[in-house]
């Protein structure tokens, strides 16, 4: 017999209809609301991208340790990410920065191809993986330093950078097409950034601050694992 309280319930195997309404009900108590985005989060397991001794609090509202000393985003902030990129289902992403695939996965619900890429080869192909068993077949995934943007692939309807640069990369306000939405955390990697949003417009970028983050940086060159 459980004797705990409701809600207190600390088994990570718990019962998944309730631990997903959990989930979804944190999300919303941040602000999480587009009816879009939550149905692409309810659908991606978040448990799927974290590994180790960190699987057990994959449904918590909390970044976690990824390989490569990277991290996993919060997943209200990556619900809020998502949301101010108003994605329609045309659309061609370029997210910079795989991590664990986590964002990818709810990006490639939304729009209709995604470009994700991360300066580490290991976490690449361990996402590319994930998105294969997953069947998520619309996830292109490349080793870069995504700080050039694709200019293969390029220009993009949406862009996301999940880790925080100083300012926006040159590269990437180019590779935006007009009407285009890019969303960012800027400032030091070492204190607390903005997350904004940058629309490129006819005439140039509108600039728009949403609200404080906190990512791991943007690097240039590519990772050693
Ligand atoms: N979106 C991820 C979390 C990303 S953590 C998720 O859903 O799990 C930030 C990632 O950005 C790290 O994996 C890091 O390796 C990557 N990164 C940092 N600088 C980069 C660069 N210049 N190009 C590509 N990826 C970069």
């Amino acid at each position: 017999m459980n004797q705990g309280e409701p809600g207190q319930d600390d088994d990570p195997a718990g019962d998944p209809a309730e631990r997903k309404m959990r989930f979804l009900f944190a999300l919303r108590s941040r602000g999480v609301t587009d009816a879009r985005v939550l149905t692409a989060m309810e659908r991606v397991d978040r448990g799927l991208f974290v590994k180790g001794v960190f699987a057990a609090r994959a449904y918590e509202d909390m970044p976690l340790p990824i390989a490569c000393g990277q991290t996993i985003s919060q997943p209200s902030v990556v619900g809020l990410m998502t949301q101010a990129l108003n994605i329609s289902p045309r659309d061609t992403v370029l997210e910079v920065g795989t991590g664990s695939g986590y964002q990818a996965a709810i990006l490639s619900e939304l729009a209709r191809r995604v470009y994700t890429v991360d300066r580490y080869r290991r976490l690449t192909h361990e996402a590319a993986e994930l998105f294969r068993q997953m069947k998520l077949n619309n996830i292109t995934t490349i080793t870069a330093d995504g700080s050039h943007g694709l200019p293969d692939q390029a220009p993009f309807d949406r862009i996301l950078v999940t880790a925080a640069a100083e300012d926006p990369p040159g590269p990437l306000l180019a590779q935006l097409k007009p009407g285009g939405i890019m969303v960012l955390p800027v400032g030091q990697s070492d204190a607390v950034q903005s997350l904004i949003k940058v629309t490129r417009t006819e005439r140039g970028f509108d600039y728009e601050e949403l609200r404080p983050v906190r990512f791991v940086p943007l690097v240039e060159g590519l990772g050693s694992e």
